[in-house]
């Protein structure tokens, strides 16, 4: 029935997708394999990419040729940019999303690229080849007894593995709710010495959009002129919906506190950490007793469902005690619910098993991407997977791996962190986990990440000279406004208007534009007026103009800063380039600290910088090393 692949990718989920999608778009023969083939990129919480920080982590998978932006993209509903109150550094794009219509996107577009199968079934173990050393995956064996062979695997099982849901004292296995969980690949992957742990997340219940009273809400519409996720010709929305805010209440936690003794979370029923920055309701009114309200978001699950989402108000208390307390939410008096909220409990793998291309260290050719590795959310998923995608390939036919460096993206934060610092609970991304937030802007993912994308054959020829054109335009708009000065009396009245001082002498436009005052669009606007007329300048990429223009003032305004992170990035970038081997023994160095020995034995940087990134690696164990490796 089945060729041999070079890759299987199990699991369709966020980061199965993306997977599937670049490793055969570098030129590998795909099939992913998921349990159910109607549930292919299914959100399984809430219908939204983007968001703080990880808008900046979907804007960079765009760029690298991905397909999470323009999927997302095809199935908003809603755009913002969110925290645009703040730096550029903070700026972050979000999408609400149609739910059926996203996973339909995806799928359709994975149906569309050449060289990926797909088949319906349960992987319940991999075939392994070889021993010691040369021990590798060979394949997978599926529950219906198929043996399909590969050259490389990557694993992206969610939240299946062993999952449990919890609601209230009930619970049954599932990996979502209504399907089946994933038993087989944990208990074959520990006999082979790798570790695993347990981990939770829950989602609150979805409710009836008819049976709503919004009048009682403050609504939240989207941005006037929305922008969207992908770099490539995805358009802007047209028509946009709203979504709306409610609040919580005192009764309501009254009665939501009815149910804590039977909450699984409160008996200790579940045992696996949640996410500390997605906290149930249950969890918010015991830690935070003092408030008297939580701010709930009503979020439309689509175009053409009045299906609605409930952010904020994950549960897993009993049906009955969370129906009780929704209707006692102003504008849910009459509130119908479609389906309860409820946790899940699911096996991961610790990280540091991996290596920084997402291979495991211990079973050659297997890569592991998504929750499986202690992450939690759709993009910080999709953006291993692609990684994982990327780097199986890269393996199989010997070619170096792609790691993106921390200086780089997001993406490489996120899998140095993991790395380099395991997680204990799940793993969500933030700004403030990264060193070099003003060069990893989401304006920009396209200029850092497209030609390093193009190079390894991914990011399409269009995509570069998209990226081109637009890095030539910002060149001579610079010099432009470099080598130009403006008149006192052509530009007073318009800084005047925009409440900045006058200049009393010929001035370059670069000068000018340094004022927090002064935008771009506004200034090309007054100059226009003399015949200056830097819409020449973008006559190459007009649909690009806006955002061009953001381009340039963002790097015009913000350069001090980033020439700061650029030297301290040199800096690091010089730990970087000491490669340390894999076989490296530690234990032949006295000096080290016993603790920066053990843990440098257990995740085995592979380089100099990495090391010194490791909780327990001090500065001193690192001079001792770089000494060592010097001789
Ligand atoms: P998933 O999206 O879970 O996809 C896994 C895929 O693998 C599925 O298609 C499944 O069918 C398939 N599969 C699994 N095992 C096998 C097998 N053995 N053989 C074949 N196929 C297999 N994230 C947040 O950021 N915030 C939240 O509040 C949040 N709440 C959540 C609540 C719930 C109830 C759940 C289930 C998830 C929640 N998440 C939340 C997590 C988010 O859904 C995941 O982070 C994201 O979907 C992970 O993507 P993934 O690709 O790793 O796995």
């Amino acid at each position: 029935m089945f060729q041999t692949y070079d890759v299987i990718v199990v699991g369709a989920g966020h980061a199965g997708c993306e997977a599937a999608a670049a490793a055969a778009n570098l030129g590998s023969s795909v099939l992913l394999i998921t349990m159910n083939l109607q549930t292919i990129a299914q959100m399984s919480c809430n219908p939204a990419m983007g968001g703080i920080a990880k808008g900046q982590i979907v804007r960079e998978i765009d760029a690298m040729g991905g397909y999470s932006g323009i999927v997302s993209d095809k199935s908003a509903i809603q755009f913002r940019m969110l925290n645009r109150s703040k730096g550029p550094a903070m700026w972050s794009p979000r999408t609400q999303n149609d739910r059926m219509l996203f996973a339909q996107e995806w799928r359709t577009m994975l149906e569309e690229t050449t060289n990926v199968d797909f088949f319906q079934d349960m992987v319940k173990g991999l075939l392994i080849v070889g021993s010691g050393k040369n021990r590798r995956v060979g394949g997978v064996i599926t529950g219906m007894g198929q043996q399909i062979q590969s050259r490389a695997v990557v694993l992206t099982n969610g939240t299946f593995l062993n999952g449990i849901i919890h609601i209230g004292k009930k619970q049954f296995g599932g990996g979502r709710v209504a399907e089946k969980s994933s038993s087989g690949i944990t208990e074959q992957l520990m006999t082979l010495g790798l570790e695993s742990g347990r981990m939770k997340t829950g989602t609150p219940p979805r409710i009836d959009g008819r049976s709503l009273d919004y009048s009682k809400m403050e609504e939240q519409t989207g941005d006037i002129n929305p922008g969207k996720f992908s770099f490539s010709a995805t358009a802007s929305l047209q028509n946009q919906k709203s979504c709306w805010i409610t609040y919580t209440n005192k009764e309501v936690h009254e009665l939501l506190k009815e149910g804590f003794d039977d909450s699984p979370m409160f008996s200790g029923r579940i045992t696996g950490v949640g996410p500390r920055y997605c906290p149930s309701i249950e969890d918010k009114i015991n830690r935070f007793a003092d408030r008297e309200r939580h701010q709930l978001f009503v979020e439309p699950e689509g175009w053409s469902t009045v299906e609605v989402y409930l952010n904020g108000f994950s549960t897993s208390l009993p049906e009955d005690i969370q129906f009780k307390a929704l209707t006692k939410i102003p504008g849910l008096e009459t509130v119908k619910m479609f389906r309860p909220g409820y946790a899940i409990e699911y096996d991961y793998f610790p990280p540091h098993q991996l290596k920084l291309s997402l291979e495991t260290q211990k079973i050659g050719n297997l890569f592991f991407a998504g929750q499986i590795n202690g992450t939690t959310g759709y993009e910080e998923a999709a953006c291993q997977g692609l990684m994982a995608g990327i780097n199986a390939h890269n393996k199989i036919n010997a070619i170096e791996p792609l790691i993106l460096k921390r200086s780089e993206a997001y993406i490489g934060v996120l899998i140095d962190d993991l790395i380099t610092k395991g997680t204990e609970e799940p793993y969500r991304m933030f700004t403030s986990r990264a060193e070099f937030r003003i060069l990893l802007r989401q304006d920009n993912a396209d200029l850092r990440l497209t030609p390093l994308s193009y190079q390894i054959g991914l990011a399409s020829s269009k995509r570069m000279f998209r990226v081109k054109q637009k890095q030539d335009a910002l060149i001579k708009i610079i010099n432009y406004l470099n080598k130009n000065k403006i008149n006192p009396a052509v530009i007073d009245p318009y800084l005047v208007s925009r409440e900045t001082s006058p200049i009393a002498e010929s001035t370059f436009l670069y000068n000018i534009l340094l004022r927090p005052q002064v935008t771009l669009k506004s200034l090309i606007t007054a100059i226009n007026d003399i015949d200056v007329d830097i819409n020449e300048l973008t006559y190459d990429i007009p649909e690009l103009k806006d955002e061009l223009l953001e381009e340039v003032e963002i790097t015009i305004k913000y350069e001090g800063y980033t020439t700061r992170e650029k030297q301290l990035v040199d800096k690091i970038n010089r730990l970087e380039e000491v490669p340390i081997v894999s076989t490296f023994d530690y234990g032949i160095i006295k000096s080290l600290s016993s603790e920066a020995r053990q843990k440098l034995s257990k995740i085995k940087p592979a380089t100099l910088g990495q090391a010194s990134r490791i909780s327990g690696v001090s500065p001193s164990d690192v001079s001792i090393l770089m000494v060592h490796l010097g001789r």
